[in-house]
């Protein structure tokens, strides 16, 4: 018989009791471990084992929960204990990363009540889920320093906004309320590895030219002739 659950190191180890809304499995690890984590000896026993809820994705609309017998082994060379991993099991949520990640992608579009009454886990929880994964996001974000930077403004509601581009990937990298040099300045200065920076367009307004001068003097001004024509005109 195929496991309901599809997940690769969990199985089913009796059928699952269900109600109208929420269905419950007992489940174990697939196989024991093949290794002490600390020495790599391959001779373990049982040590311990407890409870442990684990949610996972709903199926057929109802939500999904996992009671697990974890199981604690213990080396036989060096004597250490471990609990077993699962590598189908967040942690820190106790929930399947399947879970994790379709609660990422729903809390993108769908208020933190309504993801939490359809997966079953509390709003805090599907806050934090959020909170960490727009984190994760803005440093996967920050990482793309350009290497060749465009600075320029738009004008949303009749006011100049600076703005920073990724000339090369004609990209926005930043979009900021203002033009002033001191938040031109601040932003700047925000770039970590702003050394990586090698050029810089921009248009001939001072505060810009100040700023770069400033914050980034390694890198070359390359003029942006546009701007400058404009200037003339
Ligand atoms: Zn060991």
């Amino acid at each position: 018989m195929s496991d309901l659950l599809s997940l690769p190191d969990i199985k089913t180890i009796e059928p699952p009791q269900e109600n109208e809304t929420d269905m419950m499995f007992k489940v174990e690890a697939v196989g024991p471990p093949e290794r002490c984590p600390e020495c790599g000896f391959d001779k373990l026993y049982k040590y311990s084992s407890r409870n442990q809820l684990i949610m996972d994705l709903p199926i057929r609309l109802k939500r999904v929960g996992l009671q697990l017998n974890r199981r604690r082994y213990k080396c036989r060379e060096c004597g250490s204990t471990f609990w077993e991993r699962l590598i189908s099991v967040d942690e820190k949520r106790s929930m399947t990363k399947r879970l994790l990640k379709s609660i990422q992608e729903q809390s993108m579009s769908k208020t933190f009540v309504e993801v939490a009454e359809s997966v079953g886990v509390d709003e805090k929880t599907i806050r934090n889920v959020f909170k960490d994964y727009v984190a994760l996001k803005e440093r996967e974000y920050q990482f793309e320093t350009p290497k060749w930077l465009g600075i320029d403004e738009i004008h949303i509601i009749r006011r100049p906004r600076l703005v920073l581009t990724n000339i090369e990937r004609r990209t926005i990298y930043d979009i900021k309320p203002n033009r002033n040099k001191e938040t031109v300045i601040q932003r700047l200065s925000e770039i970590s590895d702003r050394t990586y920076i090698e050029y810089v367009t921009m248009d001939m307004w001072k505060p810009y030219k100040d700023a770069v001068n400033t914050i980034l003097p390694h890198a070359k001004v390359v003029v942006d002739k546009f701007h400058v024509v404009r200037m003339a005109n």
